[in-house]
Protein backbone atom coordinates (compact mmCIF):
# COMPACT_ATOMS: atom_id res chain seq x y z
CA UNK A 1 0.00 0.00 0.00
CA UNK A 2 2.81 2.48 1.27
CA UNK A 3 4.76 1.64 -1.77
CA UNK A 4 1.86 2.45 -4.05
CA UNK A 5 1.32 5.88 -2.38
CA UNK A 6 4.72 6.91 -3.07
CA UNK A 7 4.23 5.41 -6.47
CA UNK A 8 1.29 7.70 -7.08
CA UNK A 9 3.14 10.64 -5.72
CA UNK A 10 5.84 10.01 -8.01
CA UNK A 11 3.42 9.99 -11.04
CA UNK A 12 1.84 13.32 -9.83
CA UNK A 13 5.24 15.04 -9.41
CA UNK A 14 5.71 13.74 -13.22
CA UNK A 15 2.81 15.03 -14.28
CA UNK A 16 3.63 18.50 -12.66
CA UNK A 17 6.45 18.83 -14.53
CA UNK A 18 5.26 17.99 -18.05
CA UNK A 19 2.72 20.74 -16.96
CA UNK A 20 5.24 23.15 -16.34
CA UNK A 21 7.27 22.54 -19.39
CA UNK A 22 4.20 22.52 -21.83
CA UNK A 23 2.11 25.44 -20.20
CA UNK A 24 4.67 28.19 -18.42
CA UNK A 25 1.24 30.52 -18.33
CA UNK A 26 -1.16 28.18 -16.48
CA UNK A 27 -3.23 29.38 -13.66
CA UNK A 28 -2.06 25.86 -12.33
CA UNK A 29 0.90 26.66 -10.63
CA UNK A 30 -1.20 29.24 -8.34
CA UNK A 31 -2.82 25.86 -6.77
CA UNK A 32 -0.59 23.26 -8.00
CA UNK A 33 -1.92 20.57 -5.05
CA UNK A 34 -4.11 18.02 -6.64
CA UNK A 35 -6.55 17.06 -4.64
CA UNK A 36 -8.08 13.54 -6.16
CA UNK A 37 -6.65 11.11 -8.09
CA UNK A 38 -8.27 7.74 -9.81
CA UNK A 39 -6.01 5.36 -7.17
CA UNK A 40 -7.29 2.21 -9.11
CA UNK A 41 -3.79 1.80 -8.92
CA UNK A 42 -2.72 -1.65 -9.93
CA UNK A 43 0.47 -3.48 -10.63
CA UNK A 44 1.15 -2.40 -14.29
CA UNK A 45 1.12 0.96 -12.79
CA UNK A 46 4.27 0.11 -11.00
CA UNK A 47 6.27 0.59 -14.99
CA UNK A 48 4.43 3.39 -16.53
CA UNK A 49 5.84 6.68 -16.79
CA UNK A 50 3.22 10.06 -17.21
CA UNK A 51 4.53 11.19 -20.77
CA UNK A 52 2.31 13.66 -21.41
CA UNK A 53 -1.11 16.03 -20.30
CA UNK A 54 -3.73 17.25 -21.86
CA UNK A 55 -6.39 19.90 -20.58
CA UNK A 56 -9.99 19.07 -20.77
CA UNK A 57 -13.08 21.93 -21.13
CA UNK A 58 -13.16 22.14 -17.50
CA UNK A 59 -9.31 24.25 -16.48
CA UNK A 60 -8.95 22.51 -13.28
CA UNK A 61 -9.11 19.01 -14.78
CA UNK A 62 -6.36 17.45 -16.97
CA UNK A 63 -5.97 14.08 -18.57
CA UNK A 64 -2.54 12.56 -18.06
CA UNK A 65 -1.09 9.83 -20.80
CA UNK A 66 1.00 7.01 -19.63
CA UNK A 67 3.90 5.51 -21.88
CA UNK A 68 1.84 2.34 -21.82
CA UNK A 69 -1.00 4.24 -23.71
CA UNK A 70 -3.04 4.16 -20.32
CA UNK A 71 -4.13 7.35 -19.19
CA UNK A 72 -6.31 9.12 -16.17
CA UNK A 73 -7.92 12.44 -15.13
CA UNK A 74 -5.74 14.66 -12.90
CA UNK A 75 -8.16 16.80 -10.99
CA UNK A 76 -6.21 19.99 -9.50
CA UNK A 77 -7.58 22.19 -6.67
CA UNK A 78 -9.98 24.49 -7.24
CA UNK A 79 -9.84 28.09 -6.06
CA UNK A 80 -11.27 28.42 -2.64
CA UNK A 81 -13.38 31.54 -2.49
CA UNK A 82 -14.58 33.82 0.00
CA UNK A 83 -17.48 35.03 -1.83
CA UNK A 84 -19.30 37.18 1.11
CA UNK A 85 -20.12 40.44 -0.44
CA UNK A 86 -18.28 39.57 -3.79
CA UNK A 87 -22.20 39.62 -5.63
CA UNK A 88 -23.17 42.70 -4.06
CA UNK A 89 -25.11 45.16 -6.99
CA UNK A 90 -23.93 42.38 -9.22
CA UNK A 91 -24.82 43.96 -12.63
CA UNK A 92 -23.27 41.85 -15.35
CA UNK A 93 -25.04 44.26 -18.33
CA UNK A 94 -23.58 47.85 -17.05
CA UNK A 95 -19.69 49.12 -16.75
CA UNK A 96 -20.15 50.22 -13.68
CA UNK A 97 -21.63 48.96 -10.42
CA UNK A 98 -22.99 50.58 -7.07
CA UNK A 99 -24.60 53.11 -9.22
CA UNK A 100 -26.71 54.37 -6.45
CA UNK A 101 -23.46 54.73 -3.67
CA UNK A 102 -22.00 57.88 -3.40
CA UNK A 103 -18.61 58.52 -2.34
CA UNK A 104 -20.47 60.13 0.84
CA UNK A 105 -21.77 57.10 1.89
CA UNK A 106 -18.64 55.38 1.79
CA UNK A 107 -17.23 54.61 5.42
CA UNK A 108 -14.03 57.20 6.35
CA UNK A 109 -11.61 54.25 6.27
CA UNK A 110 -12.09 50.44 5.37
CA UNK A 111 -9.41 47.74 5.39
CA UNK A 112 -9.71 45.53 2.60
CA UNK A 113 -7.03 42.12 2.99
CA UNK A 114 -5.65 41.24 -0.71
CA UNK A 115 -3.78 38.48 0.05
CA UNK A 116 -2.87 35.49 2.20
CA UNK A 117 -1.70 32.02 2.46
CA UNK A 118 -4.05 30.99 0.02
CA UNK A 119 -4.87 33.90 -2.16
CA UNK A 120 -2.01 35.24 -4.14
CA UNK A 121 -0.89 38.33 -6.17
CA UNK A 122 0.13 38.65 -9.88
CA UNK A 123 1.33 42.18 -11.37
CA UNK A 124 -1.44 42.47 -14.61
CA UNK A 125 1.17 44.10 -16.34
CA UNK A 126 4.33 45.81 -15.62
CA UNK A 127 5.73 48.61 -17.15
CA UNK A 128 6.05 52.73 -17.41
CA UNK A 129 3.25 54.60 -16.64
CA UNK A 130 2.27 57.02 -19.90
CA UNK A 131 -0.82 58.71 -17.66
CA UNK A 132 -1.93 58.40 -13.95
CA UNK A 133 -4.75 58.85 -12.29
CA UNK A 134 -5.29 62.93 -12.56
CA UNK A 135 -7.52 65.32 -14.19
CA UNK A 136 -6.01 65.56 -18.11
CA UNK A 137 -7.85 68.08 -20.50
CA UNK A 138 -10.66 69.05 -17.37
CA UNK A 139 -11.83 65.43 -17.26
CA UNK A 140 -10.83 63.26 -14.62
CA UNK A 141 -8.74 60.47 -16.02
CA UNK A 142 -9.86 57.38 -13.45
CA UNK A 143 -7.10 54.86 -14.18
CA UNK A 144 -3.26 54.90 -15.40
CA UNK A 145 -1.99 53.99 -19.15
CA UNK A 146 0.89 51.81 -19.28
CA UNK A 147 2.12 51.32 -23.11
CA UNK A 148 2.61 48.00 -24.08
CA UNK A 149 2.32 45.78 -27.31
CA UNK A 150 -0.78 44.84 -29.35
CA UNK A 151 -0.94 41.02 -27.73
CA UNK A 152 0.63 41.38 -24.58
CA UNK A 153 -1.11 39.20 -22.10
CA UNK A 154 -3.33 40.88 -19.40
CA UNK A 155 -3.26 38.74 -15.82
CA UNK A 156 -6.20 39.08 -13.25
CA UNK A 157 -3.84 40.43 -10.05
CA UNK A 158 -5.91 38.58 -7.44
CA UNK A 159 -8.53 35.58 -7.69
CA UNK A 160 -11.74 37.04 -8.85
CA UNK A 161 -15.44 36.87 -10.83
CA UNK A 162 -15.91 38.30 -13.94
CA UNK A 163 -18.16 41.26 -13.41
CA UNK A 164 -18.43 43.03 -16.94
CA UNK A 165 -16.96 42.07 -20.34
CA UNK A 166 -17.79 44.22 -23.55
CA UNK A 167 -16.82 46.65 -26.42
CA UNK A 168 -18.20 48.85 -29.40
CA UNK A 169 -20.41 51.39 -29.01
CA UNK A 170 -21.50 49.97 -25.36
CA UNK A 171 -18.08 50.95 -23.79
CA UNK A 172 -17.28 54.56 -25.62
CA UNK A 173 -13.59 55.12 -24.72
CA UNK A 174 -13.08 51.97 -22.54
CA UNK A 175 -13.12 50.05 -26.31
CA UNK A 176 -12.64 46.22 -25.03
CA UNK A 177 -13.41 46.11 -21.58
CA UNK A 178 -13.02 43.38 -18.69
CA UNK A 179 -13.82 44.41 -15.04
CA UNK A 180 -13.30 42.12 -12.35
CA UNK A 181 -14.94 41.68 -9.33
CA UNK A 182 -12.32 40.22 -6.43
CA UNK A 183 -13.62 39.03 -3.34
CA UNK A 184 -13.24 42.15 -0.90
CA UNK A 185 -15.15 44.04 -2.69
CA UNK A 186 -12.53 45.84 -4.90
CA UNK A 187 -12.70 45.47 -8.87
CA UNK A 188 -10.19 46.23 -11.27
CA UNK A 189 -10.43 47.44 -14.94
CA UNK A 190 -8.90 46.52 -18.62
CA UNK A 191 -9.43 48.61 -20.91
CA UNK A 192 -8.38 49.33 -24.39
CA UNK A 193 -7.94 45.17 -25.48
CA UNK A 194 -7.29 43.84 -28.66
CA UNK A 195 -9.17 40.37 -27.33
CA UNK A 196 -11.26 39.42 -23.92
CA UNK A 197 -10.35 36.49 -22.88
CA UNK A 198 -13.22 35.94 -20.50
CA UNK A 199 -16.57 36.26 -20.15
CA UNK A 200 -19.05 37.45 -17.76
CA UNK A 201 -19.43 35.13 -14.50
CA UNK A 202 -16.20 33.71 -15.06
CA UNK A 203 -13.96 32.56 -12.21
CA UNK A 204 -10.41 33.83 -12.23
CA UNK A 205 -7.45 32.95 -10.15
CA UNK A 206 -4.45 35.51 -9.31
CA UNK A 207 -2.51 35.30 -13.17
CA UNK A 208 -4.87 33.81 -15.10
CA UNK A 209 -5.06 35.92 -18.66
CA UNK A 210 -8.29 37.99 -18.90
CA UNK A 211 -7.06 40.05 -22.38
CA UNK A 212 -4.75 41.02 -24.16
CA UNK A 213 -3.19 44.64 -24.87
CA UNK A 214 -4.74 46.78 -27.71
CA UNK A 215 -5.69 49.90 -28.73
CA UNK A 216 -9.28 50.05 -29.28
CA UNK A 217 -11.84 52.65 -28.02
CA UNK A 218 -10.50 56.21 -27.41
CA UNK A 219 -6.78 55.40 -27.43
CA UNK A 220 -3.87 56.94 -28.95
CA UNK A 221 -1.72 54.15 -29.57
CA UNK A 222 -1.81 50.31 -28.09
CA UNK A 223 -2.07 51.03 -23.84
CA UNK A 224 -3.73 49.26 -21.02
CA UNK A 225 -5.83 51.42 -19.17
CA UNK A 226 -5.94 50.20 -15.74
CA UNK A 227 -8.40 51.19 -13.09
CA UNK A 228 -9.39 50.29 -9.49
CA UNK A 229 -12.87 50.75 -8.58
CA UNK A 230 -14.04 50.40 -4.58
CA UNK A 231 -18.05 50.45 -4.67
CA UNK A 232 -17.95 51.85 -7.58
CA UNK A 233 -15.68 54.78 -6.89
CA UNK A 234 -12.26 54.97 -8.49
CA UNK A 235 -9.14 55.88 -6.89
CA UNK A 236 -5.17 55.85 -7.32
CA UNK A 237 -4.31 52.58 -8.71
CA UNK A 238 -0.67 53.06 -7.20
CA UNK A 239 -1.52 52.56 -3.89
CA UNK A 240 -2.63 48.86 -4.25
CA UNK A 241 0.60 47.95 -6.74
CA UNK A 242 3.57 49.06 -7.80
CA UNK A 243 4.05 48.86 -11.47
CA UNK A 244 7.35 49.46 -12.06
CA UNK A 245 8.12 46.00 -10.53
CA UNK A 246 5.40 44.78 -10.72
CA UNK A 247 4.83 44.11 -6.54
CA UNK A 248 1.99 44.46 -4.21
CA UNK A 249 2.45 47.80 -1.80
CA UNK A 250 1.39 45.90 1.01
CA UNK A 251 -0.83 42.86 1.80
CA UNK A 252 -3.26 44.93 3.42
CA UNK A 253 -5.09 47.87 1.57
CA UNK A 254 -6.39 51.01 3.33
CA UNK A 255 -8.70 52.93 1.95
CA UNK A 256 -9.74 56.22 3.24
CA UNK A 257 -12.58 58.16 2.12
CA UNK A 258 -10.75 61.04 0.63
CA UNK A 259 -8.83 58.86 -1.96
CA UNK A 260 -12.17 58.51 -4.16
CA UNK A 261 -10.67 61.80 -5.85
CA UNK A 262 -8.39 62.06 -8.95
CA UNK A 263 -6.63 65.07 -6.68
CA UNK A 264 -5.56 62.57 -4.62
CA UNK A 265 -2.41 60.09 -5.00
CA UNK A 266 -0.21 57.30 -4.14
CA UNK A 267 2.14 59.20 -1.80
CA UNK A 268 0.78 62.00 -0.18
CA UNK A 269 0.01 62.79 3.49
CA UNK A 270 -3.37 62.69 4.63
CA UNK A 271 -3.59 66.38 4.30
CA UNK A 272 -2.22 67.01 0.64
CA UNK A 273 -4.90 64.13 0.12
CA UNK A 274 -7.65 65.84 1.72
CA UNK A 275 -7.11 69.29 0.28
CA UNK A 276 -6.56 67.66 -3.13
CA UNK A 277 -9.89 66.45 -3.27
CA UNK A 278 -11.52 69.68 -2.25
CA UNK A 279 -9.40 71.18 -5.55
CA UNK A 280 -11.01 70.55 -8.94
CA UNK A 281 -9.41 71.85 -11.97
CA UNK A 282 -9.82 72.75 -15.26
CA UNK A 283 -7.77 72.94 -18.27
CA UNK A 284 -8.51 75.51 -20.95
CA UNK A 285 -8.81 74.29 -24.45
CA UNK A 286 -9.92 76.30 -27.66
CA UNK A 287 -13.10 78.04 -27.29
CA UNK A 288 -13.34 77.71 -23.65
CA UNK A 289 -15.04 80.76 -21.97
CA UNK A 290 -15.17 81.13 -18.39
CA UNK A 291 -18.78 81.16 -18.55
CA UNK A 292 -18.46 78.13 -20.80
CA UNK A 293 -16.38 76.42 -17.72
CA UNK A 294 -18.56 77.67 -14.87
CA UNK A 295 -21.51 76.03 -16.64
CA UNK A 296 -19.71 72.83 -16.81
CA UNK A 297 -18.67 72.51 -13.57
CA UNK A 298 -21.50 74.22 -11.77
CA UNK A 299 -20.47 77.42 -10.61
CA UNK A 300 -20.04 81.13 -11.42
CA UNK A 301 -17.68 83.16 -12.89
CA UNK A 302 -17.27 84.81 -10.17
CA UNK A 303 -16.61 81.86 -8.62
CA UNK A 304 -13.56 80.73 -10.54
CA UNK A 305 -12.00 84.31 -10.84
CA UNK A 306 -11.79 84.39 -7.24
CA UNK A 307 -10.51 80.63 -7.10
CA UNK A 308 -7.95 81.98 -9.45
CA UNK A 309 -6.87 85.58 -8.66
CA UNK A 310 -8.04 86.69 -11.78
CA UNK A 311 -10.65 89.25 -13.54
CA UNK A 312 -13.37 88.02 -15.69
CA UNK A 313 -12.09 89.97 -18.05
CA UNK A 314 -8.78 88.10 -18.08
CA UNK A 315 -8.09 86.15 -21.88
CA UNK A 316 -7.87 82.79 -21.49
CA UNK A 317 -4.69 80.78 -22.35
CA UNK A 318 -4.90 77.48 -24.31
CA UNK A 319 -3.93 74.77 -21.70
CA UNK A 320 -3.99 76.80 -18.80
CA UNK A 321 -5.25 75.36 -15.39
CA UNK A 322 -7.77 77.15 -14.29
CA UNK A 323 -9.02 75.61 -10.44
CA UNK A 324 -12.51 75.33 -10.59
CA UNK A 325 -13.81 74.49 -7.34
ZN1 LIG B 1 -6.39 55.75 -19.53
Amino acid sequence: MAKHTVLILFLLLQAAFTLHAQEPDSSFFSHPEMNEVNDEADSTLMLVKAIDTIPTQDKYLKIVLFDDHTWDYIELERPDIDTTGLFDDWNIESIHAYRDVKVSDLPEEVDLLLVDSAHHFVAPYVGRRSSTFKYRRGRPHNGIDIPLRVGDTLRSPFDGVVRYVGGGKATGGYGNLVVIRHPNGLETYYGHLSERLVVENDLVVAGDPIGLGGSTGRSTGPHLHFETRYMGKPFDPERVINFDNGTLRDTMLTLKRHYFNVGSHYGMTDAQSKAATSAVYHTVKKGDTLGGIARKYGTTVNAICKLNGISSKKVLRIGQRLRVR
